[in-house]
């Protein structure tokens, strides 16, 4: 299991507090990396550090908005303060918000914008100026969406949001590889978190669930450990630029 030992490595993760990017924080965390989770909630924050380090990992988290350039300057500065290094970007902070069209108002297409590209493309560029300084490769992983493939009705602003990163991932792993900076995409179908809390509660959702994906059933956070562990890990040496589904099937029925 060597492959995929993170010992001595150090990750961050946007919005590791809770959801998807806390699954991925305790996968990295499990497999010997320091972490940093990046996020707003300074409740969510703490609990996070805390469970991330009764994992007996080196756990920070920093008070950040991904969509502030200056707040993740500086969350990157207080990560490399306190761990020296930044060997893996996680770009998972996102917020999902239904939408009819077209009476989509430019303010929500803005948030949404702000929060799921900016958020993303400012915290993968600056972790990635810092990996090309240290010289030694890294890897950027940002957490997509089906829905940028898919027509799902009432996301407009999202599925764009969920498009737009998927372009960045592509452009970036072929500009990034010389430095042998890796980047790659996760995109999750139907997963059980805060973001989806209302869906989950409709009895007739749940059966949507049940016979639209092929495994039958909401994804967990849990099922994100792996995923990270094997793209923050030199056994996806030779993967870039792939986006990798964690769906149940639901691209594929
Ligand atoms: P979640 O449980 O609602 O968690 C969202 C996370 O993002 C929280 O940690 C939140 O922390 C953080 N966040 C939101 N806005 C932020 C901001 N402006 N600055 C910094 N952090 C921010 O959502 P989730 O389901 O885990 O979603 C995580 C990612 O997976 C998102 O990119 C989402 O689009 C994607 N995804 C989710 C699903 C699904 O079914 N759940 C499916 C496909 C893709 P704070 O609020 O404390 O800042």
């Amino acid at each position: 299991m060597e492959m995929f030992d993170l010992s001595g490595r150090v990750a961050a993760v946007t919005g590791g507090n809770r959801g998807i990017g806390l699954g991925m924080a305790r996968g990295l965390a499990k497999a010997g990396a320091a972490v940093a989770v990046w996020g707003r909630s300074d409740h969510y924050n703490q609990a996070a550090v805390d469970q991330l380090q009764s994992l007996g990992a080196e756990a920070l988290a920093v008070s950040c908005d991904v969509s502030s350039e200056q707040q993740v300057e500086n969350a990157l500065q207080t990560t490399l303060e306190r761990f020296g290094r930044i060997d893996a970007l996680f770009a998972n902070a996102g917020i999902g918000r239904s939408a009819t069209f077209p009476e989509l108002s430019t303010r929500s297409w803005e948030r949404m914008m702000s929060v799921n590209a900016t958020g993303t493309m400012l915290p993968v560029r600056a972790a990635t100026a810092r990996m090309i300084e240290q010289g030694e490769g890294g890897s950027i992983v940002v957490t997509s969406s089906v829905a940028a493939h898919f027509g799902i009705p009432y996301l407009p602003h999202y599925a764009a949001s969920k498009a737009a990163q998927l372009g960045l991932v592509k452009t970036l792993a072929v500009s990034l590889a010389p430095h042998r900076i890796r980047v790659n995409a996760v995109s999750p179908g139907w997963i059980a978190t805060e973001m989806t809390g209302l869906q989950q509660q409709h009895d007739e959702f749940n059966r949507y669930i049940k016979s639209r994906v092929p495994l039958g059933r909401w994804g967990t956070i849990e099922e994100f450990e792996g995923i990270a562990v094997y793209l923050a890990s030199d056994a996806s040496a030779f993967t870039t630029g792939a986006e990798i589904r964690i769906d149940g099937g639901f691209s594929v029925y």
